[in-house]
């Protein structure tokens, strides 16, 4: 069990090597820690696990009730969805079950509602509801004027993205898998049944490989001459609101979705905010996470309509998140048997919630290419630290408190994070890089102040523990 950011992998050949430490890759590396006798590495460009699209989504557990019928990503998401649900609650992740509402605000979309509750049904989903404008009313009443009737989805929950990633994260490195990090293949080329993977770090080789590179999963796939699919990076911008925003809204609002995806929602957070987005927006460069002017008022402009509200409310923070879209209506999944080698591209907009059970999908299509997983144990659960708030945080636990007085000690008066938690993170099995990776551990600087007054203290923490 390691993680590194240097020093060159072994020589000898890994069993599987996986290429992204999303929450994809992440969730595949837990799945197949379950079997011990495997070496497993887990390969990150970055130096941090879910730094990519899966630290920047809108954090909802679907349900799969909207998804292509007789899809594969309708199948992975409905199992995903259920897996997800019950691992979070094993293992400490927040999830609040909080439904949500479609919204139609004129009679085409009205007429709309009836066809989605039946296609829902056709995902095995069966507790959809109409509902008229009084009771949708009644459910919302901040609600913009003007709304027709909704569509009830009362199994969509919201989630903590960075918490899931983690989780896999740390259960795999427990169990054994190495984990790689700032390590970006630069080639990869495979002979004699070896792969070949080119890093910074010197080269690291695997008799099986998996693709979960997220954008980049067309660029390794073509390095292995493949040409199944191209991604185009779908940028969702975002507007996260203050938590006393949080009173003004119950339910996930979502509109009647359109062929370009499932529109802009505004949604409440585990961590008590508002979040408005995410725009679609299709672009070159995979990197381009940046927020523009233009796609901030465009949000405000449909937020207004949908909880007017909600625009007198402060704003917190904004980012974006690029989707792995491919043009094609479903993932692109496939094994490469004479290579060893399974892709797992265009994961685009349910790829936090279809995860475990992509990884499950991923590990039975290993064993398709020979690979002997051997006997299967199951993994030490993982308990991980509560940032939710409709669960007690460790500053409103008295027992933990009387134990140890730092949970007791704020640092992030904003968030109300204290000392205990943020040393905690600091000494976990998969620490740490940076202050955002910190914040992602823990929520410290990602309240109303952005750090302006606890960042020097936080910095300090952190500093202190890179020695
Ligand atoms: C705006 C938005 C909203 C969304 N909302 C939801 C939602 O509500 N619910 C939901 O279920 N899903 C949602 N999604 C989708 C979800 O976030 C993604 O499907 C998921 O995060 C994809 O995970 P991944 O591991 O495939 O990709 P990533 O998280 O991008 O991970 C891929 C990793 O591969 C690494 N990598 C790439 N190339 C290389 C290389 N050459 N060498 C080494 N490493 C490499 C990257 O650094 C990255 O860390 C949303 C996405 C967006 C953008």
């Amino acid at each position: 069990m390691s993680v590194t950011r240097s020093g060159a992998p072994p020589v000898e050949p890994y069993d599987v090597a996986i290429v992204g430490a999303g929450v994809v890759g992440c969730a595949i590396a837990r799945r197949l820690a379950h079997h011990p006798g495997l070496r497993v590495a887990l390969v990150e460009a970055q130096d941090d696990v879910g730094q990519g699209t899966s630290k920047a989504n809108t954090a909802i557990l679907h349900t799969g009730f909207d998804a292509v019928p007789g899809s594969l990503e309708a199948r992975l998401v409905r199992e995903g969805s259920r897996e997800l649900a019950a691992y979070a609650a094993e293992s400490g992740i927040p999830v609040e079950r909080v439904g949500a509402l479609l919204v139609a605000w004129d009679e085409e979309q009205l007429a709309a509602l009836p066809r989605l509750a039946e296609k829902a049904r056709r995902n095995e989903y069966h507790d959809t509801r109409v509902l008229g404008a009084a009771d949708l009313y009644a459910r919302e009443p901040r609600l913009g004027p003007g709304a027709l009737g909704a569509l009830h989805v009362p199994g969509e929950s919201i989630i903590c993205s960075w918490t899931t990633t983690l989780a896999y994260a740390t259960q795999a490195v427990r169990a054994g898998v190495d984990l790689y990090l700032e390590a970006p293949i630069t080639h990869a080329g495979h002979a004699d049944g070896v792969h070949r993977l080119d890093t910074p770090r010197g080269p690291l080789h695997a008799r099986r490989l998996v693709n979960a590179a997220g954008l980049h999963a067309d660029t390794l796939d073509r390095s292995l001459g493949h040409d199944d699919f191209t991604v185009t990076p779908r940028r969702g911008q975002l507007v996260v609101h203050d938590t006393f925003a949080r009173a003004l809204v119950r339910h996930i609002l979502l509109p009647v979705p359109t062929a370009l995806g499932k529109g802009v929602l505004v949604a409440p957070t585990v961590y008590g905010n508002v979040l408005l987005g995410p725009t679609a927006e299709d672009l070159d460069d995979k990197g381009d996470t940046g927020s523009t002017a233009e796609g901030l008022r465009r949000l405000r402009e449909q937020g207004r309509r949908i909880l007017p509200a909600l625009l007198e409310e402060e704003v917190t923070a904004v980012y974006a998140g690029l989707r792995a879209a491919t043009g094609h209506d479903d993932y692109r999944i496939a094994a490469h048997p004479g290579q060893g080698y399974v892709t797992v591209g265009g994961i685009r907009s349910t790829g936090l919630t279809a995860s475990l059970a992509i990884a499950a999908h991923v590990t039975g299509l290993l064993a398709d290419t020979g690979l002997d997983l051997g006997a299967r144990r199951p993994l030490e659960p993982v308990r991980m630290p509560n940032l939710g708030e409709a669960f007690p945080r460790p500053h409103q636990r008295p027992d933990l408190v009387a134990a140890d007085p730092e949970y007791g000690t704020l640092v992030c008066h904003c968030e109300r994070v204290s000392r205990g938690e943020i040393r905690d993170a600091l000494a976990g099995p998969v620490p740490p890089r940076s202050l955002d990776g910190l914040r992602r551990r823990t929520r410290a600087r990602a309240g109303r102040c952005q750090g302006f007054y606890c960042g020097a203290a936080v910095r300090a923490l952190f500093e202190e523990a890179q020695g």
